[in-house]
């Protein structure tokens, strides 16, 4: 079995929206019409909508300008520090970097997706919510512009550029050296991070991308369109990294998800996804 053929198309049909579909009217029956299980008119998603809130904005506003900040400073020290006889480790470090990077979001995306709810206080409405609407209206996210998209992703990658920034100040060109591979490493990471979403809005984009995108999906270095969909069937059980998702299915082969469920479930006694299988029935 190929990694696409994970789920059957009939099985994809009934279980996930279309969002190739540009008509919106891919209801597979009256009833559904009535009470669309996905996309915009959803009554949950719509709900969850109006819950991103002005302050929420400002944090994302905020984190996006620091980030860049950040990263633009630290890449004029990569550079400024680079030597050319390094360059294989520099690369093999990079690449590491974008496999930690894409683990990084299948976990985290995994966490939120399947664990907690939206009325836990401040992570709920502010960091919850838009994995929960994502799931019922999942081409919301290609109508949000580009730091409602982006400002959480970067802000996680803040506090590791801030330390990076602060070595290259303060560290001797010797030390600086010393540690050149992992900072390259680290470097790479966040900037994978910070793109995931980024990455992610494209991989539900059926219109008008630019050609280099459709190129680096094509060619499986960034997250594919029909490679992500297999997540977006519901119960969203599985395929949860976001970057490049070259993670996938060697842990859809482990039974990485299943286990680290099965484990938290015997710890804690709490089952995975109650709160997103919630909202997804508030359909009036
Ligand atoms: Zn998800
Ligand atoms: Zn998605």
């Amino acid at each position: 079995m190929d990694m696409e053929s994970l789920k059957t198309d009939r099985h994809i049909l009934e279980n996930s929206m279309l969002e190739d579909d540009p008509n919106e009217n891919s209801a597979l029956s009256q009833e559904e019409k009535n009470l669309p299980r996905w996309g915009p008119y959803h009554k949950g998603a719509q709900e969850l909508a109006k819950l991103y809130s002005t302050g929420k904005r400002r944090q994302e506003t905020l984190s996006i300008y620091m980030c860049l900040i950040l990263m633009a400073a630290n890449f004029f020290f990569i550079l400024r520090h680079f030597q050319m006889e390094r360059w294989t480790t520099v690369v093999f470090a990079a690449l590491c970097g974008i496999i930690t990077a894409d683990f990084a979001s299948g976990l985290v995306h995994w966490g939120a997706d399947s664990w907690c709810s939206v009325d836990l206080p401040i992570i709920g409405k502010n960091f919850l919510r838009p994995f929960r609407e994502h799931h019922i209206d999942p081409t919301s996210i290609t109508r949000h512009d580009f730091i409602e998209t982006n400002g959480d992703n970067f802000m996680l990658t803040i506090p590791c550029l801030a330390r990076m920034l602060w070595d290259f100040l303060t560290k001797s060109n010797e030390e600086v050296q010393n540690t050149f591979s992992w900072t390259c490493y680290l470097f790479l990471l966040a900037v994978f991070v910070a793109m995931t979403n980024q990455i992610h809005k494209w991989s539900h984009t059926y219109f008008g991308l630019p050609w280099w995108v459709i190129w680096l999906q094509d060619h499986h270095i960034i997250l594919p369109r029909l490679h992500h969909r297999i997540h977006h069937v519901a119960p969203h059980e599985t395929y949860f990294c976001i970057t490049t998702g070259w993670l996938n299915w060697p842990l859809e082969k482990l039974n990485f998800w299943p286990f680290l469920e099965w484990l938290i479930t015997t710890l804690t006694g709490y089952k995975p996804r109650t709160d997103d299988f919630k909202w997804a029935q508030k359909r009036a």
